[in-house]
């Protein structure tokens, strides 16, 4: 006999705030469909590591059969929050968003202790949420590349002792640049586009660049192609300086308070900045930032700023493709395969548009992927977290790119990052780029052929 729901929710082992929301998990009807298109399912065979087995197991723990402790709830941090499972859910189980505050629940109630619960403390709410002490680390990072001394520890094969997978990720870690866009977007003459060799008139809109936290200390170059390609299509481009990483790392983790906190500062600073959009080019930052409304369910009075943030977010792919982009008369002479990052594809169900913008570059052929939306195994920390599954699921993907690629494009840093690691590890010379990286070399290009005309593939 069940329970009458008053009594199930007295019961329920979830007793912190923002506990898994019944409305999400009761309406599984265990179709099953969801299944093979979910990598841990596909490499274990196990229900207990499906998207059925995860809600089930949810769903048993707030009905209080089962209790709230990292063992039971393996299942939750096993999977990779990929969200593939929701793009074949007949009933829209929203099962990323229940592993989020099912990893909530255990955040609070079994906090990391010792040197675990140290370092987690440390990066997720000392040093991510503070982009000055981002900067420092920055800083750290970008001496540990110039100064010689990651030449002298490579040397010595000090990294040795690091696991296998963090070996790979130190190899592909791209070289930190001298800035960061944040804090110095006036350096950059094409924010302003006072060096832009067209003029931009601005009439699309103003759009206010989202910098995040790892994108802006690996991949600053990203966000100046982002902002030249923005510019070239006639947006104004604003970086507010009082910006904060999005709070995606933390929601993994489960430490919702100190991500609803950053979301508070961004929420302030960009509402403020009173832009049309709110651009982001880090498909992980981006799912997030839309469904930020997602983390101020129990706060009614300040869900309408919430939604209101939400309604202008847009991925660089997305903004482009609904307001309209010119097509590059530059051509590249490569052959692309894009790769579907999960929080593009599963969550924000942006998929055609980034293909369509690398269609549209002259010289540029567009090959299939196989299983291009299936997860490289980066999902966050997840390789750090779970480096086996990470590392099978990364072989994986670098097996399916076919033999003839010169380039994969995607939209994701922990993409970019995983999948270039793979390529350096295997000596694969297949170049690793963000989708906007290609449309800001095609617009470079334009007028470099004989007597200023576009340069061709064939000259
Ligand atoms: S596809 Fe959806 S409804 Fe079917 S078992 Fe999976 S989560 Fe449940
Ligand atoms: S989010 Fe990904 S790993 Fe997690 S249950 Fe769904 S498909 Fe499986």
């Amino acid at each position: 006999m069940s329970l009458p729901f008053e009594e199930v929710h007295r019961q329920s082992s979830f007793i912190f705030a923002d506990a898994p929301d019944e409305d999400k998990y009761s309406v599984c009807v265990h179709c099953g469909f969801c299944l093979e298109v979910c990598p841990t399912y596909q490499e274990w065979s196990d229900e207990n590591h499906s998207p059925r087995g995860r809600v089930y197991l949810i769903k048993q723990t707030a009905e209080g059969h089962l209790t709230l402790n990292e063992d039971v709830m393996d299942p939750v941090f096993t999977c990779l929050d990929c969200r593939a499972c929701e793009s074949v859910c007949p009933s829209g189980v929203q099962v990323g968003a229940l592993i989020e505050e099912a990893r909530g629940q255990v955040f609070y109630a079994n906090p990391k202790r010792g040197w675990r619960g140290w370092l987690e403390q440390l990066f997720l709410r000392e040093i991510f949420p503070h982009p000055k002490r981002l900067q420092k680390l920055r800083a750290l990072t970008r001496f540990y590349q110039v100064s010689g001394l990651q030449t002298w520890v490579r040397r010595l094969g000090l990294l040795r002792i690091l696991p296998r997978h963090l070996q790979a990720l130190e190899a592909a870690m791209p070289e930190v640049t001298v800035q960061p866009l944040l804090g110095n977007s006036e350096n950059l003459p094409m924010v302003d586009g006072k060096s832009s060799t067209r003029k931009n008139t601005g009439e699309k809109g103003k759009v206010a660049l989202f910098t995040g936290c790892v994108m802006d200390v690996f991949y600053t170059h990203v966000h100046e192609a982002t902002a030249e390609v923005l510019l070239r299509n006639h947006f104004q481009v604003h970086v507010p300086s009082e910006q904060k990483c999005c709070g995606a790392l933390q929601v993994h983790a489960g430490d919702r308070d100190t991500a609803r906190s950053l979301a508070r500062k961004n929420i302030q600073a960009f509402l403020n900045s009173d832009a049309d959009y709110i651009v982001v080019n880090a498909a992980g930052c981006g799912a997030l930032l839309k469904e930020y409304p997602e983390l101020f369910r129990n706060y009614p009075e300040e869900m309408e700023r919430a939604e209101l943030f939400a309604s202008k977010v847009r991925d660089i792919s997305e903004l482009l493709f609904e307001k309209g982009w010119e097509p590059p008369k530059g051509e590249l002479c490569e052959t692309v395969a894009y790769h579907d990052a999960c929080h593009l594809c599963h969550a924000q169900k942006i998929r055609h548009q980034p293909r369509a913008l690398l269609a549209s570059i002259p010289g540029l052929q567009l090959v299939d992927l196989p299983d291009a939306d299936r997860c490289c195994g980066s999902a966050g920390i997840y390789n750090l977290t779970h480096p086996e599954m990470a590392q099978r699921l990364l072989e994986r993907k670098l097996a399916d790119i076919p033999d003839d690629v010169s380039t994969l494009a995607m939209g994701n840093p922990g993409c970019l990052l995983q999948i270039s690691s793979g390529l350096k590890e295997k000596n694969v010379p297949v170049k690793v780029v963000h989708t906007v990286e290609l449309l800001q070399r095609a617009y470079r290009m334009e007028g470099e052929g004989e007597d200023g005309a576009a340069k061709t593939c064939a000259n």
